[in-house]
């Protein structure tokens, strides 16, 4: 059963250590030939973050820990009404990644999750060839755990503290900020997806209220035959095999939501990276189409 197979491929492979080689080989030569999806994902976890920082850097919310200098719509307000206003945001934010899951599953999770761009950035730095290459994937993984960090912090810190605080204010704000930072450089490095595939409480939260979702991944073999390359398999970062998704599976003894699961419903990131991994594959035939894409399309589904 795929619930029984990501815990023991979790067991076997260790929680805190996720340099998957497989993988790693795979996305390397996905992006020799030219990665599909590249910008894309860079658009929408650029707008993922832009959602994420506006609501407290613009001041419509913010819940001063520190100083009390409470925001709520761009005037000063007092603890409980921020809090209420912050509640509306968490609820706004939650409704955004609601919505999306009904329609597209885990989509959030593969495309627009900070956390696991941090764990992407991470791999670009073990793929890059070139010293340069890798000096410049640090710094663009340090850049964006840093500006994550601080787009989290600014739910709770107004930012003149840097400013106008005492020296006990500034070294605390500046000191949670660090042990963040770190915290997000250690994941890139050590942890990775397998935060995704163990330990994120989104994740499962999404586990136990994703059922079927129209988009996803759609495995057909007509008009062209799967060639049983398994890249797909090898490059999935939450280890399922994408040919199988869609699948019923005779019973989910693990899960509370009651009615019989589909394989990889609850598990697929919707990344695309078995997407990428299959018209790789298939690029030396351009006029085949590979049994792996992206769209309404979901072969498994229409039983
Ligand atoms: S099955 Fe494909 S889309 Fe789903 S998580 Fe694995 S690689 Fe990503
Ligand atoms: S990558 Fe494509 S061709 Fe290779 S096993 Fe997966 S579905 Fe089949």
């Amino acid at each position: 059963m795929l619930r029984v197979d990501v815990a023991e491929k979790r067991k076997s492979r260790g929680i805190l250590l996720r340099h998957d080689n497989d993988r790693i080989r795979i996305l390397a030569a996905v992006e020799r030939k030219g990665a599909l999806f590249e910008v894309r994902r860079t658009i929408i976890i650029t707008l993922s973050l832009a959602i994420l920082l506006a609501p407290p850097l613009l001041g419509w919310v913010r819940l001063d820990l520190w100083g009390g200098a409470h925001r709520l719509l761009g005037e000063q307000v007092d603890a409980l009404t921020a809090t209420k206003g912050f509640v509306v945001a968490m609820a706004l934010l939650w409704g955004l990644t609601f919505a999306s899951n009904v329609v597209v599953g885990r989509f959030f999770c593969g495309w627009g999750c900070p956390v696991g761009y941090v764990s992407r950035l991470g791999e670009h730095v073990t793929l890059a060839k070139s010293r340069i290459a890798k000096a410049w994937h640090h710094l663009a993984g340090a850049g964006f755990a840093a500006t994550f960090v601080a787009a989290v912090m600014l739910w709770w810190v107004d930012p003149s503290v840097l400013v106008d605080g005492d020296l006990k204010a500034k070294g605390i704000v500046v000191g949670v900020f660090v042990v963040l930072w770190i915290g997000a450089r250690l994941h890139a490095s050590r942890w990775r997806f397998g935060f995704c595939l163990g330990a994120c409480p989104i994740g499962l939260y999404y586990r136990l209220v994703t059922s079927k979702a129209p988009i996803g991944i759609a495995f057909s073999e007509v008009p062209d035959p799967c060639i049983a390359c398994h890249a797909c398999e090898k490059v999935c970062p939450v280890d399922l095999d994408p040919k199988r998704l869609g699948e019923e599976v005779e019973s989910a003894p693990d899960t509370v939501d009651g009615p019989p699961l589909r394989y990889g419903d609850a598990e697929c990131i919707r990344c695309g990276d078995c997407v990428e991994a299959c018209r790789m594959v298939f690029l030396p035939r351009p006029r085949a189409v590979p049994p792996l894409r992206f769209g309404f399309e979901r072969t498994h589904f229409d039983v």
